[in-house]
């Protein structure tokens, strides 16, 4: 494998290597170009993923060698709810390893739908909102759906339906096998007029490209996969922009500088080592993936005397119009097991509440999934519904529920509000002396609103599956976590977005924000499939710049 010096100028620095930062890699690299990705996790079980445990205990406690999310004692975060008030300690973890989020995630891979692109055309303004079209539309993307699904490897059914994206090529793979939720939501949807489709996943449902099928282990999201039949970008796009020669991997490598030369241009990264040296890599140019949370606290921690308030941050705008994505969660036990916890986490989805009605009273759309799958440990200690925490009494209520409950989980819209953000938190250091992020978010009367009717709908649907006893916590807003965007959008005008259309900073030329801070509107959640899209498509432009001379 290639090993560069870090005085060596390579062509790109890529800092992250998840679902964004590993297809920039493997492109760049292909197209020629020699690249160091500098990803702060380890390297997890890269190219032995049948050592990836499926310990429930370890999972919830790792080793930090371990470790395959970001770990708050480490690099501790903060959450208030309002601007003025002192932020208390957060709980937002992100997938922290080479592959980033998509080693552990769900791998649910929805597309945006087309007029989740321009929605400010659609609806208009949204008092206390900054709703904004996006400076391009789905269908400028959608060849990048199309190669993203096909090169990582996407299970799932084309459907021809106003609820669902337009596709010029169906999906590479075939459904996964229907699970207990698929029917239950198909009972339901038949009294009440409703449409289920498969869970779109990537998640292998069949080998494909020399990689196994789910076997269905049941220790899925939030586990590593022992047969690369999940899609991560650490078994699809980083060994390929290995094979390349011209792509160097250094896990443990947490940036904490991006540099900027005399001429404003940057110069390379700065980073701790595992042994917390500080070491600095240059590059002709710096793709920045590091996720929606990481990427903007990043520029902000990047000051210099021509960035004083942060790079790229002319417009003052980087960490703003944080968009977390919120849930609505319902349940339901039914009189037979279900064996939910078996294969992907969600089996079928109902769309007919992704677009959004006036109707309604409130801006908002959503997709329902149906899913069961909570490990042993887990549910044990959440307990049983409406029983005692201990005792015979709780032995029972497990033996009598575990195998019995459906969640119907809605990831619904959130709208974009300037006053929802990321920002350095003047108070809290993580284990290197630097800022702790600090968010700061509630979302609009409309997202509660929507959450509440998800809650509703929900409720009604288990009841018509004919579950035997129903109930919803009351919902509640989102604090941060792994489907984080917005927080560097794109636009054409520098004095309203971060970057240009094609992820590039206004303010510097040779630097490129590719992953889920660039979103304008945050789509009805489940981010990663647009992310992936659009890294591609990034790609595709950047290689075209650069060989023209145009960066
Ligand atoms: C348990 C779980 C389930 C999920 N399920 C789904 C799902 O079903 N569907 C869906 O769409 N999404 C899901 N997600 C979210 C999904 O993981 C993210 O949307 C996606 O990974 C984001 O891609 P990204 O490229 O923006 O960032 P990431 O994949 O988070 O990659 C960023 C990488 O940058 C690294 N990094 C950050 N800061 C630095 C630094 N300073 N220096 C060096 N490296 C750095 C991080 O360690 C990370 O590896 C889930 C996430 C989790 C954790």
């Amino acid at each position: 494998m290639v090993s560069y010096t870090p005085t060596e100028e390579v062509d790109f620095v890529v800092i992250g290597s998840g679902a964004a930062g590993g297809i920039m890699a493997k492109e760049l690299s292909v197209a020629g170009f020699s690249v160091v990705v500098l990803e702060q996790g380890g390297p997890g079980c890269y190219g032995h993923e049948q050592d990836y445990n499926k310990d429930e205990l370890l999972g919830m406690y790792p080793a930090p060698a371990d470790r395959l999310m970001s770990d708050l004692k480490l690099q501790p975060n903060t959450y208030r709810k309002h601007a003025g008030e002192k932020a208390g300690p957060g709980s937002s973890r992100y997938g922290c390893v080479l592959g980033g989020g998509t080693v552990t995630y769900g791998a649910s891979s929805w597309r945006h739908l087309p007029y989740e692109f321009n929605e400010a055309t659609h609806v208009g303004t949204i008092a206390g909102t900054g709703m904004a079209d996006w400076p391009i539309g789905y269908d400028e993307l959608e060849p990048y759906y199309t190669k993203a699904e096909w090169e990582l490897g996407v299970s799932g059914l084309r459907v021809d339906s106003p609820f669902f994206a337009p596709m010029s090529k169906p999906y590479p793979v075939k459904p996964l096998p229907e699970k207990a939720s698929g029917a239950l939501l198909k009972i339901a949807a038949a009294k009440l007029g409703l449409t289920v489709v498969p869970n779109v996943a990537a998640i292998l449902s069949e080998p494909y490209q020399g990689r196994s099928a789910c076997v269905s282990c049941g220790m899925c999201s939030g586990f590593g996969c022992q047969v690369k039949a999940r899609s991560s970008t650490a078994v699809t796009m980083i060994p390929i922009a290995e094979q390349t020669g011209r792509c160097e991997i250094r896990p443990h490598s947490y940036v904490h500088e991006i540099k900027v030369g005399a001429n404003g241009r940057v110069t390379g990264a700065i980073y701790f080592d595992a042994a917390k040296r500080e070491v600095f890599q240059k590059a002709k140019a710096v793709v920045l993936s590091a996720n929606g949370l990481e990427t903007p606290r990043l520029l902000l921690l990047s000051k210099s005397a021509h960035f004083p308030d942060g790079l790229a941050n002319s417009s003052g705008l980087v960490g703003k119009y944080l968009m977390s994505g919120n849930f609505s969660n319902a349940n339901g036990l039914f009189e037979h097991p279900l064996n939910e916890y078996k294969g992907i986490v969600s089996g079928a989805a109902i769309m007919d509440y992704v677009p959004t009605d006036p109707k309604r009273g409130f801006y908002g759309g959503g997709r329902m999934t149906g899913r069961g799958q909570e490990e042993p440990i887990q549910y044990g200690v959440q307990g049983p519904h409406l029983a005692p925490k201990w005792g015979a009494e709780y032995k029972k209520a497990l033996r009598e529920q575990a195998n019995r409950k459906l969640t119907i989980a809605s990831f619904i819209t959130q709208l974009p509000l300037e006053t929802n953000c990321v920002d350095l938190d003047p108070d809290v250091r993580d284990a290197w002396g630097l800022a702790a992020m600090r968010l700061t978010s509630t979302s609009h009367p409309d997202d509660v609103k929507c959450m509440e009717f998800f809650r509703q709908r929900s409720l009604e649907i288990l009841d018509a599956a004919g579950a035997t006893t129903v109930w919803a916590e009351p919902v509640s807003d989102a604090r941060g976590g792994a489907h984080s965007r917005g927080t560097c959008r794109m636009g054409n005008d520098p004095r309203k977005s971060v970057v240009d259309k094609f992820h590039r900073a206004h303010d510097v030329p040779n630097l490129f924000v590719v992953d889920g801070s660039s979103f304008v509107t945050g789509g009805r959640n489940h981010p990663t499939m647009t992310i992936e899209a659009l890294a591609f498509r990034a790609a595709d432009h950047l290689i075209k710049a650069t060989k023209s001379g145009n960066v």
